[in-house]
């Protein structure tokens, strides 16, 4: 019986958790995209976009990337607070939250 092989990050590329790409023929470990996955949907933001732009009247296909408009009208709307604080408070606010 031959050893299974360990992606990157040391799981076992078996049956169960072996991508391997139908077009490019690159193999891919499953949990690993997971993980990938979770992080970008932490991170936010296509996700989250999507969402603020259908509650704002923005028409947005459901594949494919975001209009550069609805990015920027988001980031607009978004902008955080320390953008417009004073500067004593924003000091504040980036001692206490800063790393
Ligand atoms: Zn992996």
């Amino acid at each position: 019986m031959e050893p299974i092989e360990l992606c990157k990050a040391g799981h076992p590329l078996d049956a169960a958790n072996l991508y391997v790409s139908p077009r490019s023929g690159q193999r891919m470990c499953r949990e690993c995209s997971r993980v990938v996955g979770r992080l970008r949907w932490k991170n936010g933001s296509v996700w989250e976009m999507r969402r603020w732009a259908e509650r704002n009247g923005h028409t947005i296909s459901e594949r494919g990337s975001l209009p550069r408009a609805v990015v920027s009208a988001y980031r607009i709307a978004h902008q955080k607070p320390r953008d417009t604080m004073v500067e004593p408070v924003r000091r504040l606010f980036e001692a206490l939250f800063s790393g």
